[in-house]
């Protein structure tokens, strides 16, 4: 009673509310975009999350462990049979001799793993270069190390790396950098020249690489490098991935960074804080996707390449600039031509008069100026649903 009595006194103290690291983000334009597709029933090609599930081997396997009572935590960094499939599929892609028990650690989701690396390896007031337009999550992490972003702009219409200003972004303070390929939000595979001018200026730096490779299944038409395959970067690298976008199962948020055991050390430091360990149940239906057979992926990226294809000629047909991508599940396209004054207030209308969430891209800019001219839409929707869009999309014509 006294407690209740107490609340409802008028506060003469205004009560602090975001801390001053986070206060300047507000809430992720992804909870913003689904909100709003479910306040005005639009079709949501704004936030990534399929609208089908994920294979049943997967959650049976995951149902099985729930049942078999594996209900406790896990190992700090990984159950040892996730740890084993993770290096072993790592091993096979990347030809390297990764040890499951010291170079990975299993994380809730990738978003995790990437604020366990920038915890746990990054300091305050060092430097972190960031390609933009970025994934959201990143300039979060820097500023929750304490760190200083540096951005070098990749640019329609093939959004290539310029050489000149990534060396320029390059200092004595730089940390590391951050390389997502395939790219969210571009669709852009890095190519290997591209990451050898990265692996060049990380070892000409002293620098180390952070890879965010959550798309690495979803590539079309390009070849997937990854930079830790590279001459000398294994050892200064931290390669990032999760099972939410190839095995459609984005909720589940079981992810994973692997790195030698040096920056290993800086991952686990942070992990142990940040969660300790990962879902137990999940990290077992993990394993029962990560041993699935090649015929799975062949399968998943066909698939893939149908939806895209759907969605990229019927933008290209309603008017749209579309600026093909060769990875992920997103498409960018200008939307000048329609005449709306930037990227929110074209997708206000898309939503509200037209009935179709997509991004608008200017989050993913330290300029929202950049990113003015661009609409992001995603395709991990089954094919009706991507018509279904484009049909309601046609009304921008009339
Ligand atoms: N990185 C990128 C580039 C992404 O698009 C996403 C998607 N959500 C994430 C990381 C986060 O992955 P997870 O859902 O495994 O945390
Ligand atoms: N990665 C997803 C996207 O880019 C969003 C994930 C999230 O909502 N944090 O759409």
């Amino acid at each position: 009673m006294r407690y209740a009595v107490a609340m409802s006194q008028p506060s003469t103290a205004a009560v602090r509310s975001v801390a001053d690291r986070l206060s300047a983000f507000g809430s992720t334009i992804f909870t913003e975009i689904s909100r709003l597709a479910i306040e005005h029933d639009a079709i949501n090609l704004g936030q990534g999350f399929p609208n089908f599930d994920g294979p049943d081997f997967v959650k049976q396997a995951a149902i099985n462990a729930i049942k078999d009572g594996h209900g406790q935590y896990a190992r700090m960094f990984g159950i040892a049979e996730l740890n084993r499939v993770i290096a072993a599929r790592f091993n096979a892609d990347a030809g390297l001799g990764v040890d499951p028990d010291a170079e990975v650690t299993v994380t809730s989701g990738c978003t995790e793993a990437l604020i366990a690396t920038f915890l746990g390896l990054v300091n305050p007031e060092e430097e972190v270069i960031l390609f933009e337009p970025y994934y959201d999550s990143y300039r979060a992490c820097v500023a929750m190390a304490g760190a200083e972003p540096k951005f070098v702009t990749l640019r329609p219409p093939d959004f290539a790396v310029n050489e000149q200003e990534l060396r320029a972004a390059f200092s004595t303070k730089t940390r590391a950098i951050l390389v997502n390929t395939p790219h969210n939000p571009t669709g852009k595979v890095f190519t290997t020249s591209e990451l050898e001018l990265i692996a060049a200026l990380c070892k000409e730096h002293d620098a180390i690489a952070i890879c965010d490779e959550v798309y690495e299944r979803l590539v079309f038409d390009a070849e997937h490098v990854q930079l830790a395959t590279l001459d000398g970067m294994y050892e200064r690298t931290v390669t990032l991935s999760s099972l939410g976008k190839t095995f459609s199962l984005t909720g589940w948020k079981v992810g994973w960074a692997i790195a030698p055991p040096e920056l290993t050390a800086g991952v686990r430091a942070a992990h142990q804080f940040i969660t300790f360990a990962t879902a137990t149940p999940l990290q077992h239906g993990a394993v029962a996707a990560l041993e699935a057979p090649d015929s799975y992926y062949a399968e998943f990226v066909e698939a893939y390449r149908r939806r895209r294809d759907v969605l990229v000629e019927g933008l290209e047909r309603i008017g749209f600039e579309v600026y093909v991508p060769n990875g992920t599940y997103f498409v960018l396209a200008d939307h000048t031509c329609f005449g709306f004054a930037d990227d929110v207030a074209f997708c206000q209308h898309l939503i509200k008069e037209v009935g179709v969430a997509a991004i608008p891209p200017s989050a993913f800019y330290h300029d929202p100026a950049d990113g003015k001219n661009l609409v992001r839409f995603a395709f991990c929707k089954d094919e009706q649903t991507l018509r279904d869009a484009i049909g309601r999309l046609e009304a921008l014509r009339r």
